[in-house]
Order: structure tokens, then C-alpha cells, then sequence
């Protein structure tokens, strides 16, 4: 199944420490699924603009049992129906559900979850923004040839301080919706 893309294409977030509160403890349920400030606003104005809006996120709290598929559509659910609020859409939602030692190949900052969205949209992912918080999301966005951009929020400022000289490689933003009104201006 192939879907289109909106014409400004496809731009892809990381979930946790980007859209919602990230937490040492995984973030297990909908009552502990919080979004950052502005972050909804943001993938609504994203959305509204005309980006296909995608979220890639590895949920290895699948595999340590600390919740499971339904509770983790539960919390998608909460997302789309805050953005959905604010007149926008999360076009597509792909999780790698293994742990660290399963050897599969979607666990960022393995390439494979972005490799999904460019199959489900027919789509290059050259040029497309990758926004995360952890190198791996840059990582996984460099190794799909994607364009990695770090947010301070979550993990980011640990991040940016340990890019060391890759730093100047990277668009750092204070936030989601610093990043987004970035690419808005473009
Ligand atoms: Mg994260
Ligand atoms: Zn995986």
C-alpha cells in the first residue's frame, strides 16, 4: 500500500523527548504521555502547511513487557486526537518493538524504520528532515541518507554536548516547534 504525500513531503519525528515528556522509566501509558510544550501545535502547523507529518520511534517497552500493543495505541491515539484538535494530522506511526539485543533492524540508530516510511510512500529520503532528540535518531537519520536535525529538549542538550565536532553537521533547535517554524520558512 502506497500513500501520497502532501506536497511539501514527508518530514519525520522521533516521539519521545520530541513530541512528549520523555521519562528514565519509559513512558508506559496515556496518563504518562505528555506532550512537551508546543509540540502539538507544531506537527499541526507542519501539517497544516502541507508536510506529511510521520512519527519513528523505538519502543523497546514492548519487548521488556513494561506495556503493551494496546496500551501503546492508546497513547498514539492521544496524539492524533490533540494534533487532530488542532486542525493537523500524524499521516503514519512506525515503532521498532524489539529490545537493544534483538539484532533486528529497525531499532534506531539502525535506518530501518525510516526505510518503512520511504517504502510506504514511495518516497527519497534525501532531503527529509529527521528530528530527534538522541544520536541515535541522528545516526539512523544519516544512515538513510535522511537530513538529521537534534532538539534540545529530552535527551538533546546531552546530545549536543557530546556531538563534539560533528556539531556543526547538525541543525540543533531549542524544540519541536523552533525546528518546525525553521522548516516552515524554507
Ligand atoms: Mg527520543
Ligand atoms: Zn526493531
Amino acid at each position: 500500500m502506497r500513500r501520497r504525500l502532501a506536497k511539501r513531503g514527508l518530514v519525520v519525528l522521533d516521539r519521545d523527548g520530541v513530541i512528549n515528556k520523555d521519562s528514565a522509566d519509559f513512558v508506559k501509558s496515556t496518563r504518562e504521555w505528555v506532550p512537551l510544550p508546543g509540540s502539538i501545535d507544531a506537527i499541526a502547523d507542519l501539517s497544516r502547511a502541507g508536510f506529511t507529518v510521520a512519527v519513528a520511534s523505538n519502543q523497546s517497552g514492548l519487548a521488556r513487557g513494561l506495556f503493551d500493543r494496546r496500551a501503546l495505541r492508546a497513547m498514539h491515539r492521544k496524539l492524533r486526537r490533540l494534533v487532530g484538535e488542532k486542525g493537523g494530522r500524524v499521516d503514519r506511526i512506525v515503532v521498532c518493538p524489539h529490545g537493544p539485543d534483538d539484532g533486528c533492524s529497525c531499532r534506531k540508530p539502525r535506518p530501518g524504520l525510516l526505510e518503512q516510511l520511504a517504502r510506504y510512500y514511495d518516497a527519497e529520503l534525501s532531503g527529509v528532515p529527521a528530528i530527534g532528540d538522541s544520536l541515535r535518531d541522528l545516526d539512523a537519520a544519516a544512515a538513510a541518507g535522511a537530513r538529521p536535525i537534534l532538539v534540545r529538549t529530552g535527551n538533546g542538550r546531552e546530545t549536543e554536548a557530546a556531538l563534539g565536532r560533528d556539531r556543526a553537521r547538525v541543525e540543533v533547535f531549542d524544540d519541536l516547534a523552533a525546528a518546525a517554524a525553521a522548516l516552515l520558512q524554507e
